[in-house]
């Protein structure tokens, strides 16, 4: 077992996104179920999939170590707030996740890091764990600005009570989500260590330490392996690969 294995349990969550009707949704979920308990787990297993089969999927999950997860959630509580699902909500239907600041709501639906942080907080109130995404975009990595960008993200994203035990930070630089494009080992394991110090002068040494930095952006079996490896990379969240029990699989067998 790594070191880093010893202080933070790995963590392999799948996005779903906006993919998967009920019957999908239902033996994608149960197929996951199933592969797992035919193997030793070396990690925490996730899957966050649409807010209308999130109850059909917890009942497709009863009986495996498969947990569920949220793609967002609301900063309020109830109430007047048409359309959204509050994290109390989430909760009830069986979740133990959510994922927030994902770079697709941070662009289609214009959130700040300061919104992602009052949802945090209230994820956080409800009994929730976070997952929170940071990354820059391709032309703030040409312009040489990822690292300034990334702090930014976690200094306004990540609220001041997180600690390993409710919060998970995903580093998801958003030119390789979806893309089939990776940043090399090299700048993945040399943007972790400088989130993980950012994360030290933000919340102290012992939180920081404790808390699992994910990596996101075109993870797959080919390459999973080699990522997994790195410093400071404690597991991964995944988009396309996790639609596919047998991509999905293979990258859980990969912790090693
Ligand atoms: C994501 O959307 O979080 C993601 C990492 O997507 P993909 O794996 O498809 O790049």
């Amino acid at each position: 077992m790594a070191y880093k294995h010893k202080v933070r349990k790995p963590l392999i969550a799948g996005n779903w996104k906006m993919n998967d009707l009920k019957g999908d949704a239902r033996s994608l979920a149960k197929s996951i179920a199933l592969e797992t308990k035919k193997i030793d787990l070396n990690c925490e297993v996730l899957i966050c999939p649409p807010f209308t089969v999130l109850s059909g999927v917890k009942n497709a999950l009863w009986g495996s170590n498969v947990k569920l997860g949220a793609q967002d959630c609301s900063w309020a509580e109830n109430g007047a707030h048409t359309g959204d699902i509050s994290p109390v909500m989430l909760k009830e239907v069986g979740c133990e996740y959510v994922i927030l600041g994902h770079s697709e709501r941070r662009t289609d639906h214009k959130e700040t890091s300061s919104m992602v942080r009052s949802k945090a907080k209230a994820a956080h109130k409800a009994g929730l764990r976070t997952i929170i995404c940071i990354g820059e975009t391709l032309a703030e990595r040409e312009a040489g600005l990822a690292k300034e960008v990334c702090e930014k993200q976690i200094m306004t994203s990540v609220p001041k009570e997180s600690n390993g035990g409710n919060t998970v930070i995903a580093y998801e630089p958003v030119w390789a989500i979806g893309t089939g494009k990776t940043p090399t080992p090299d700048e993945v394991e040399d943007m972790h260590a400088f989130i993980r110090s950012v994360l030290v002068k933000k919340l102290g040494a012992m939180p920081a330490v404790r808390m699992r930095i994910l990596y996101g952006g075109s993870m797959k079996p080919s390459n999973a392996e080699q990522l997994l490896s790195l410093k400071d990379v404690d597991g991964g969240l995944i988009g396309g690969a996790s639609l596919k029990v047998e991509d999905f699989m293979s990258i859980i067998k990969k912790v090693k």
